[in-house]
């Protein structure tokens, strides 16, 4: 999954960066209010954090932005402790979540793996399922019936984007720009390469290719 985070406190966007990208997110970093209208429109974003006090424009006005002209992927937005106004606000103006800081990063990123399943579809489900595979992202694992499988991390990304779109067919350039930020090169042979370390870790059957056309997630067991 890949995420936009707008803050323009320097260390703690350091910090937020590092913390999701250890969770296995792709994430692009904006310091400015009217770069973040533009990017956050162009670029296909899973979810975006939104701190609210920015230079260039104001996170509010970002997100009204946004929202005006259709955007609906989820946001989070970042505001400060003392003001319910703030947040009164943000939630009006068409956020999803917030957080107050200063916060724990578990809770972001629990809030982001809930806001995530949410805008899936998947709000019931506590943890991620599907069709026998069970994905821990804290540990960042798959279990079948209580026998855990290690992945690598790319493999880890790719799974949880599989097993959030499952039933979907999803062509390598879709996967591509929604597993890698904006600074890294996409390589869809590398993709292809992780696929089958996938099909080899849990069934050749639950990745399906569908030629000139890409990958679909079956989920079902061999
Ligand atoms: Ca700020």
């Amino acid at each position: 999954m890949r995420l936009l985070l707008v803050e323009d406190n320097v260390p703690l966007a350091d910090e937020l960066t590092q913390g999701l990208q250890r969770q296995g997110y792709a994430v692009d970093w904006l310091a400015d209010g009217r770069d973040a209208v533009y990017q956050g429109s162009s670029e296909p974003y899973d979810l975006i954090i939104l701190d609210l006090g920015l230079p260039g424009l104001s996170g509010l006005e970002v997100l009204a932005q946004w929202r005006a002209s259709g955007l609906a992927t989820p946001v989070l937005i970042l505001t400060a402790r003392s003001s319910w106004a703030e947040r009164i606000e943000g939630l009006k103006a068409g956020a999803d979540d917030y957080l107050s800081k200063p916060f724990h990063a578990e809770e972001l990123m629990l809030r982001v793996q809930a806001l995530l399943r949410r805008a899936r579809g998947l709000a019931n489900q506590p943890t991620l399922e599907a069709a026998g595979l069970h994905l821990d992202e804290g540990r960042q694992c798959v279990t079948r019936d209580g026998v855990d499988i290690q992945l690598t991390a790319a493999e880890f990304r790719l799974l949880r984007y599989f097993m959030l779109h499952p039933q979907q067919i999803l062509s390598k350039s879709h996967l591509a720009e929604h597993l890698y930020d904006g600074e890294t090169e996409r390589d869809s042979n590398v993709l292809e390469v992780h696929v089958n370390h996938l099909r080899r870790k849990l069934g050749r059957s639950v990745i399906e290719t569908h030629r000139g056309q890409g990958y679909r997630y079956a989920g079902s067991a061999e």
